[in-house]
């Protein structure tokens, strides 16, 4: 009798801690790709950032905003990302980013399932388990505005708000407390094969993909690499120890990448899923 009430009690708080729901991601995702396209400084993008805004309010957090205005190839663009501080006591921070705009593409009905919106509905949906989970640093969650490029990719286009928010927090002296930054990119295709992504941290990558193995999960991080420049890189310049998840092979020949194929009909709760999971456990072991 004793034994079984004890094993209640221990279930019941084992359950304390809301687990990361890959459903519940992917119907964020939903809301967000619902407001059609959302590049800077349009209204859906500032319909989004309200939305983000209204899902964090009830939680145990500080919402605070990074606005500036970028100079772009088609001129000045109002930006704004949005960041959820989850206080601990250590003194340290773990800081998990993802981008939320889409990339502007005039005349044409690009949503960004995956590129966007997955990063958007996957740190709401961490937002809502970082709430109910101890820990013992500062967690930060930044929806960057601004990742897209107007038009071609360079070194000064593309990438807004993490270099600004990175020269912010470098003039600020907070730098030196993030303990590691995760971001995460197109994590929702239904085929999930996450790279391994030549600009991060090798040794934040490899406890990633352990934790990844461990947990069961290790067909879908691949033993294969490239490098890309995202919303990590800002941080990696600047000595942070940054890493980037990426799926960059988005259908037949990356074939949906960029183009009004980018549609929720490619993404599956089952990828957020694995993702989460590893994340949440990688969190749990920093
Ligand atoms: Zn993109």
């Amino acid at each position: 009798m004793h034994c079984t009430k004890a094993i209640l009690i221990l279930l019941a708080s084992a359950a304390w801690a809301a687990d990361f729901s890959g459903a519940s991601a992917l119907e964020f995702t939903r809301k967000a790709v619902a407001y059609g396209p959302r590049p800077p400084g349009s209204e859906a993008n500032r319909k989004l950032q309200a939305y983000i805004e209204s899902q964090l309010k009830p939680l145990r957090c500080r919402v605070s905003f990074d606005a500036f205005t970028a100079d772009t190839p088609s001129g000045k663009v109002a930006m704004r990302s949005i960041i959820a501080t989850f206080p601990g006591a250590s003194g340290r921070t773990v800081v998990v980013t993802g981008h939320f705009d889409t990339k502007p593409m005039p005349g044409r009905a690009f949503v960004g399932a995956n590129d966007g919106g997955s990063s958007t509905g996957f740190l709401l949906e961490l937002a809502r388990v970082v709430n109910t989970m101890s820990h013992a640093d500062d967690i930060y969650l930044v929806w960057f505005d601004g990742e897209e490029a107007f038009g071609e990719w360079s070194d000064t286009n593309g990438i807004y708000g993490s270099k600004h928010l990175a020269d912010k927090w470098s003039r600020e002296g907070a730098l030196g407390r993030i303990k590691a930054l995760i971001n995460v990119d197109m994590i929702g295709d239904k085929d999930l094969g996450i790279l391994q992504e030549g600009n991060s941290s090798p040794a934040l990558l490899r406890m990633v993909w352990t934790t990844a193995h461990d947990l069961g999960y290790g067909k879908y991080f691949l033993d294969s690499g490239f490098a890309t420049e995202d919303d990590h890189l800002p941080f990696v310049h600047k000595g942070v120890n940054a890493l980037d998840l990426i799926d960059f092979d988005y259908g037949p020949g990356n074939d949906y990448w960029h183009t009004e194929k980018d549609t929720m009909d490619k993404l599956s709760a089952h990828s957020l899923d694995v993702v989460g999971n590893v994340l949440v456990a990688v969190m749990r072991k920093l």
